[in-house]
């Protein structure tokens, strides 16, 4: 009888679910692990361009996704000044990799895990809740980990998935570190409105505000902040933060800025950045998505790299050996999700102008050529994952 390979993944966020379903169909044993005791999301939803759809399409879960999730068919990006005038529309395309797909989707980051979960308990797949890695020792045929809860195990395959404070970095790199972008990220949750079914972006000097649908019933706002790294705001402070930090804005922003009270679902996160060269494996172990490249989120496409990850080693792995697999994971993977990184971070930066000449310098380039750095982004992405979007040998 052959042997039948085994994972231990160690996160079951969107990069852990997601290589758990492929493993699992390409005949793994798998095993899935999540400190969480209960599912909580550090996220109330969550945006997907084509790019990270091609990958939940290739592994079957686009469709349920967009069921419970909302789509911008004609993916129309609507900016806006921030009294509420029109600057300039944009459009994200829809095709992807000659795939003709959802340009845009929003969804509620709990749906989204509800989709994945549905698919690994399809799969037969338990995911183990409330534990982690206390200890793990790397060699050339495998990884040897003793579990939070006292169990010992061995694994042809360790995946670190588990985000951007990874357990499994910390004990394999403990000198890489989450690094503070600068930014913090407001977000809150809303009725929606009905006439309001496009993705919106707002500008201001020094600030972003945004809208995106999630659902038929929901929308929800982000905006982008500098602050000091090390600014601490109370929770039941939250919503009035948000209102005070947005108070400039009119426009469609308005009554849902002024509906903000205590019972709001808000959310203030700093945002933090790892910047990590791969090989993103030592031995048996690999990291993949937040734990090796966290990235800002101006681009709104963590979450299609962590798939995509997902995705690309699965597919290594059903072409070659374990060990070639990760060697060519790093140097395919890297320079995809680091012109990702150098792309958001200086989104980000452009928008925390605040001086009212370079803004009306950055609204006049968004009206001029936003379509062309869209067209160009998204060129530039899929030439770089040429690789990734090779299909099985
Ligand atoms: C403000 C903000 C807005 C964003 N908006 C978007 C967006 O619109 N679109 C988008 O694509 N991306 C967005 N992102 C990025 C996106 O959320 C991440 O890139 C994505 O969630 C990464 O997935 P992951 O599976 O690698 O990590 P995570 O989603 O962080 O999952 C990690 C999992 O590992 C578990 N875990 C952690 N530590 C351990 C441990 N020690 N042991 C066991 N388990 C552990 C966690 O409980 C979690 O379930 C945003 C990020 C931020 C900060």
């Amino acid at each position: 009888m052959t042997h039948k390979p085994s994972v231990l993944i160690c996160g079951a966020g969107i990069a852990g679910c997601a290589v758990a379903i492929a493993l699992a169909r390409q005949g793994w044993s798998v095993q899935l692990i999540d400190k969480q005791d209960a599912w909580r999301f550090q996220s109330s939803g969550i945006f997907v361009y084509s790019n990270g759809l091609s990958d939940f399409h290739a592994l079957g879960v686009m469709q349920a996704m967009v069921a419970s999730g909302f789509e911008i068919a004609d993916g129309r990006n609507v900016y806006l000044h921030a009294d509420g005038s029109p600057l300039v529309d944009t459009f994200y395309p829809g095709v992807y990799a000659g795939q003709r797909l959802p340009p845009i989707l929003g969804i509620r980051r709990a749906e989204m895990h509800r989709v994945l979960a549905g698919e690994l308990e399809r799969l037969g797949i338990q995911v183990q809740l409330g534990t982690s890695i206390d200890a793990l020792h790397s060699d050339a045929q495998g990884v040897d980990v003793t579990l939070a809860d006292g169990r010992v195990l061995r694994c042809d395959l360790l995946l670190g998935a588990d985000g951007i404070r990874s357990r499994v970095r910390e004990l394999l790199w403990p000198q890489v570190q989450p690094r503070y972008s600068g930014f913090g990220v407001w977000r809150s949750v809303h009725r929606r409105p009905p006439a309001l079914r496009e993705k919106i972006m707002m500008m201001a000097p020094g600030l972003r505000l945004g809208i995106m649908p999630i659902s038929h019933e929901q929308l929800y706002l982000f905006g982008t902040v500098s602050a000091a790294a090390d600014v601490w705001h109370e929770r039941a402070q939250w919503p009035a933060l948000m209102q005070q930090a947005f108070a400039v804005f009119q426009g469609p922003v308005r009554p849902l800025l002024d509906e903000l009270g205590p019972a709001s679902e808000v959310l203030y996160t700093a945002v933090e950045e790892i910047i990590m060269p791969a090989p993103w494996h030592k031995g048996r172990a690999l990291l993949i998505g937040d734990a090796a490249h966290a990235c800002t989120p101006f681009m709104g496409q963590g979450g299609a790299m962590a798939v995509q990850d997902a995705v690309v080693i699965a597919r290594l792995l059903a072409r070659s050996s374990i060990d070639a697999a990760l060697a060519d994971f790093g140097r395919i993977r890297a320079p995809v999700c680091q012109f990702v990184q150098d792309v958001s971070r200086q989104v980000g930066i452009t928008g925390a102008q605040s001086e009212p000449g370079a803004h009306q310098t950055i609204t006049q380039a968004v009206a001029d050529s936003g379509q062309q750095r869209v067209d160009d982004f998204y060129r530039r992405l899929e030439s770089l994952s040429a690789h990734d979007l090779a299909a099985p040998a």
